[in-house]
């Protein structure tokens, strides 16, 4: 029967990459926490999102050599601070705690590689072929704090997401019991659903065989939970607060760094994500949002930019629109509605909510 589903071998690699680049981030996290935060030290999330980078795209080219990768990051920082054999050193140690799995993801050997492989990320995207699209820390500020972030990877064909894969260490499996059991494996194929399974167990094959996620379309939109990002910088909190205050939304906001904010929808542990642009020009990336938008949409959600217009993955790098609605479906045209009573139908008013 597993034959007969599309991209189960893609699905499964993404998978088996993003638990063991999320195994990586993990422990480079709690050695950071350990060690007490400071607020300047960037470092951990440096060695974090080139560890993790490499390891998914170098398991990703060991099995599909002729495919293209749009990843966030590329070398030059390495070179220049000389800390590529320090992330050499991490990514030998999770290779070798993820042995059995040394078969199908291959393994790096040294800091050079590790250099060279990270710079195979660096496909321009577009409308033809099949390209991954890569976030190795999506949230990063999130993961300073020990908050919330994923690991992200989507794989899109001719400008259509297929296959999106979201590794979240630190989610709560249920968001409203936050003392509960942490660390999900999200995984969404192109007209096949979406699923869920604890990050710490081994992979699901096939990944149908995970607890089928979906939400929830029958309820009062007043009721509905929200989520929106942590940052201010990210989006336009204000508008979003009158856009709530205009659905006749009581329950606060829960504010998560990162893709998790999808990953909540499709779980049904939230109904509403607003993501209004706070930079009126700002281009969404891709890696941001392929994996959270299939997942959301094969929960039988809806994901748009912030018209209504469905988002396009094959425009290059970026997305080519403003904003990011994630709801479940009967919400999802009262929200635009709103939006467009605040903003005008063409947004004619959005710069009086943004940054210049
Ligand atoms: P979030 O955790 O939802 O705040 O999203 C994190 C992502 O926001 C990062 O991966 C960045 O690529 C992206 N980002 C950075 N600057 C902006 C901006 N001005 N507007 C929207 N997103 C941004
Ligand atoms: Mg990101």
């Amino acid at each position: 029967m597993s034959d007969t589903i599309p991209y189960l071998r893609e699905a499964y690699i993404a998978q088996l990459a993003v638990r063991r680049a999320s195994l990586l981030t993990s422990k480079i996290s709690e050695e950071h926490l350990q060690k007490g935060i400071s607020k300047e030290d960037k470092s951990p999330v440096t060695i974090g999102d080139f560890g993790a980078q490499a390891i998914v795209i170098n398991s990703i080219l060991k099995n599909f050599p002729n495919d293209e990768v749009v990843g966030e990051e590329d070398s030059t920082l390495i070179k220049e601070k000389g800390i590529k054999d320090a992330i050499f050193q991490h990514i030998k140690a999770i290779q070798s705690k993820d042995q059995p799995f040394t078969e199908q993801l291959g393994h790096l050997t040294d800091g050079d590689e590790v250099c060279d492989i990270i710079d195979r990320g660096n496909s321009k995207g577009g409308r033809s072929g099949r390209i991954w699209a890569l976030d190795p820390i999506d949230g990063t500020k999130g993961f300073l704090r020990g908050d919330q972030y994923a690991v992200c990877l989507a794989l899109i064909v001719d400008g259509e997401v297929k296959v999106g894969v979201v590794g979240c260490p630190n989610l709560p499996h249920d968001l409203a019991k936050t003392s509960g059991p942490r660390g999900g494996l999200f995984t969404a194929v192109k007209g096949q659903g979406s699923y869920f399974q604890d990050l710490h167990k081994d992979v699901i094959y096939p990944f149908t065989k995970g607890e089928r996620l979906s939400v929830k379309n029958e309820f009062d939109v007043s009721q509905a939970r929200v989520v929106e990002g942590v940052e201010k910088g990210h989006s336009a909190h204000g508008l979003q607060g009158l856009i709530k205050q205009k659905l006749g939304i009581v329950q606060p906001s829960v504010n998560l760094d990162s893709q998790v904010k999808y990953c909540a929808v499709s779980k049904g542990d939230a109904e509403i994500y607003l993501r209004l642009p706070r930079v009126v020009d700002y281009q969404e990336k891709i890696w941001d949002h392929a994996a959270g938008y299939l997942l959301v949409n094969e929960s039988g959600g809806k994901v748009s930019d912030m018209y209504g217009n469905d988002l396009d993955f094959g425009y290059g790098r970026t997305l080519n629109s403003q904003g990011v609605i994630a709801a479940t479906s009967t919400t999802h045209a009262k929200i635009i509605k709103v939006i467009k009573s605040i903003v005008g139908e063409n947004g004619e008013k959005l710069e009086e909510f943004c940054k210049k």
